[in-house]
């Protein structure tokens, strides 16, 4: 596997190249902008167990983090020119760890955000996001509750660090109270709540809706994931928004995910379904019932009234096969990878690993698979889907199935 690995990427850059070389002659190259990008909006939420700060930009840039004592602060910085955030100073939405936040012009290239904490706290993970679609590019900043002794640490080491004027600002995240370490590259892993906003997804006669228990459980996956301090974690949605499919899977692509995880708990008109199970995408979906699935999931464009968008240009659509039959394989590795994880502490389907044509699967250089939990339209599943026990049983599974398919991608040095 890994020499055609090797293969297909040194193929595909030979075609990138030959694609470049032949733009190159067409048009005379323009002038490298360096343009720092405008702050456009800052929005902090807290509870009294997290708080998120999402700073949304023009473009990507550069950012740091500074734990300030006297009182107990955060301040973020990102490389940006200008901001124009509506309101540049106020209170967060809901209450707990985050009391007030100001946003201000530090220096003519640093706008900084800074956080007033009601008590210690550090941060959990950073990370900077794409812009895609008509969503522009942000800076999302988890932070959780950290003791005194952790924020004090914290506190002299960002003194020590920036020394003189400026503080230190970097590329990529820096771990809770760990800066001092090498900033490695982590993995990012996409997980997509389904449905959302005017789209409910599945729901019981009693009220209960796919949509909320989706969000949950990704909420949930993902503390799992970034605790284990090994990965990125991004959401395609964190509230009860609409996104269309394109949406989804755009996020995951510009921002080159590792892999791609959708959360679902659909229904069938058979009550007697259930289990969970895994789906790859396939476009000669293996089973009627799973043609069903992946039609009404495919809906969910059609009921906002969107239309579906259109394929990739004709020109690539050698290499978008060549690279979607690598991540059909590697998909296929981690479907079967999170099915081995489940298997002894969650009811399966039978044949749990499955194929359907899902078009949030769609992702031609993302491996990216479709987790149904279980059936709404069961009752011994929707049971489970609404307990706790279970939900942090399926989590941890689900957690180690993701790490132990990273395990096996994992070239041995
Ligand atoms: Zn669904």
């Amino acid at each position: 596997m890994k020499s055609f690995h090797t293969f297909f990427l040194s193929m595909f850059g030979a075609v990138l190249l030959l694609v470049a070389s032949a733009q190159a002659q067409e048009a005379p190259a323009e002038p490298v902008s360096v343009a720092l990008p405008n702050v456009m909006d800052v929005r902090v939420s807290a509870t009294p167990e997290r708080a998120r700060l999402v700073i949304d930009l023009a473009g990507r840039t550069e950012f740091a983090l500074v734990s300030l004592a006297e009182p107990n602060r955060l301040a973020i910085d990102v490389r940006a020119a200008t901001f124009s955030v509506p309101e540049p100073s106020g209170k967060p939405s809901g209450e707990g760890m985050v009391s007030d936040y100001l946003v201000e012009q530090a220096a003519p290239d640093r706008v900084r955000t800074t956080l007033t904490l009601s008590g210690a706290a550090q941060v959990q993970q950073a990370y900077m996001l794409e812009a895609f679609e008509d969503q522009p590019a942000r800076l999302v900043v988890d932070i959780i509750p950290a003791t005194p002794e952790e924020f004090a640490a914290n506190v002299a080491r960002d003194l020590a660090a920036s020394g003189t004027a400026a503080p230190p600002v970097a590329a990529s995240s820096t771990p809770a109270g760990g800066s001092e370490l090498p900033i490695a590259t982590r993995p990012l892993v996409v997980i997509d709540p389904g449905h959302g906003g005017i789209d409910s997804g599945a729901e019981t006669p009693g009220g209960i809706k796919e949509k909320d228990i989706v969000l949950a459980f990704a909420l949930r996956l993902q503390e799992l994931l970034v605790a284990s301090g090994r990965f990125d974690v991004a959401l395609t949605r964190e509230d009860d928004t609409f996104l269309r499919l394109e949406e989804r899977v755009a996020l995951a692509r510009t921002n080159k995910a590792d892999i791609f995880i959708s959360i679902h708990a659909d229904s069938f008109q058979q009550p007697e379904i259930r289990g969970a199970s895994v789906y790859t995408r396939d476009e000669n979906a293996t089973d009627v019932l799973d043609k069903v699935l992946a039609d009404s999931e495919n809906k969910t464009d059609i009921i906002a009234g969107f239309a579906m968008p259109q394929m990739a240009p004709e020109v690539v659509d050698i290499l978008l096969d060549l690279m979607r039959r690598e991540m059909r394989h590697q998909s296929f590795t981690l479907a079967q990878a999170i099915v081995h994880q489940l298997e002894p502490s969650v009811e399966l389907r039978r044949f749990p690993v499955r194929q359907a044509d899902f078009f949030v699967l769609q992702a031609p250089d993302v491996p990216s698979v479709l987790v149904e939990l279980g059936f709404l339209s069961n009752a011994d599943d929707m049971a489970n889907l609404m307990q706790g026990d279970w939900q942090d049983r399926t989590a941890d599974a689900l957690a180690r199935g993701i790490s132990t398919y990273f395990d096996s991608i994992t070239p041995e040095e």
